[in-house]
């Protein structure tokens, strides 16, 4: 073989690449499977024309992911803000349909509520006053602890000290236990502010009335006037308690009385003075009576 032919071979011969399973390898192969013989030069163009081919395809993907990615959060914020937008404008809608709502049903329970109030002939007067209840120490002097059985009298009284509050009644009351001094006490005292507290337990007797301790109650009430006469607070709880207790125990209002009317001391001092104005305070137990019950109080609330 002359040295021509032997170039030809050898060009015409595609060389193997070095590694078994590399592209250049496999073109090699392929070409000659296609009876195709490539030059080396040919094979490495081939190869480098694969390579950007690949490296193109790899930027125009991640081009793709970002073009995605970025498609994807513009939609969401524009989603958020369009959604934002529109919450705001229907959600005054929305509320204002539920607070409708909210106040129908309110109202179809308050008329229902009536509705059976009425029927069972339930009075909002059976409600108890706001009361706060500081029940003195039990001692014989102030709170024998005696059950008191049967009540047919409600007494008011005053206090015979102008300008005493009822927190410091009270606290007179609980001193008996240690300065023995007399004995006395009420049920309830009502404050210069209408407030009321309750010293003795309805089912004790107290120590108010001599010959009726066993079958009453006893009202304390706060004044600061000179003449005796109570502040509208201390009236308007006055009324009210006694309210409550005219039906609680189902007495007639005659069954309120002064302590005066049982004995001879000047005791609710003001009122005991001026029939006028008692019959005023019960009329207007009555007229509360009758504003915050029903038409079926029992006529015995209402006395002759
Ligand atoms: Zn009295």
């Amino acid at each position: 073989m002359d040295k021509k032919s032997e170039l030809e071979k050898t060009k015409r011969i595609p060389p193997l690449p070095v590694e078994e399973g590399t592209e250049s390898w496999q073109d090699a192969l392929e070409a000659l499977e296609r009876d195709e013989v490539l030059t080396m030069r040919e094979i490495e163009q081939r190869e480098k024309l694969r390579a950007q081919k690949k490296a193109a395809k790899k930027r125009r993907r991640r081009r793709r992911i970002i073009t995605l990615w970025f498609l994807v959060i513009s939609g969401c914020m524009i989603g958020a803000i369009l959604l934002f937008w529109v919450l705001k404008k229907t959600a005054p809608v929305v509320v204002d349909y539920a607070q409708e709502t909210a106040n129908e049903w309110k109202e179809e329970i308050t008329e229902a509520q009536s509705e059976t109030e009425e029927a069972q002939g339930e009075l909002k007067i059976w409600d108890m006053p706001e009361i706060d209840r500081q029940f003195i120490t039990p001692n014989r002097y102030s709170r024998p602890g005696e059950p008191l059985l049967h009540v047919d009298n409600v007494f008011v009284h005053y206090t015979a000290n102008p300008g005493t509050s009822a927190a410091q009644t009270r606290s007179y009351f609980n001193n008996q236990a240690v300065t023995h001094e007399r004995s006395v006490s009420a049920h309830f005292v009502i404050g210069m502010e209408g407030e009321i507290i309750q010293c003795i337990p309805l089912d004790e007797i107290a120590y108010a009335v001599q010959k009726h301790n066993y079958n009453s109650i006893s009202i304390e009430c706060c004044y600061d006037s000179e003449d005796g006469s109570f502040r509208q607070e201390t009236y308007d709880s006055l009324t009210r308690l006694l309210a409550w207790l005219v039906c609680k125990y189902e007495l007639p209002i005659d069954a309120v009385q002064r302590h005066s009317d049982t004995c001879y001391k000047k005791c609710p001092k003001y009122y005991a003075e001026h029939d006028d104005k008692w019959n005023a305070l019960k009329f207007d137990v009555l007229e509360y009576i009758k504003e915050h019950g029903s038409a079926s109080v029992p006529d015995s609330y209402f006395g002759e």
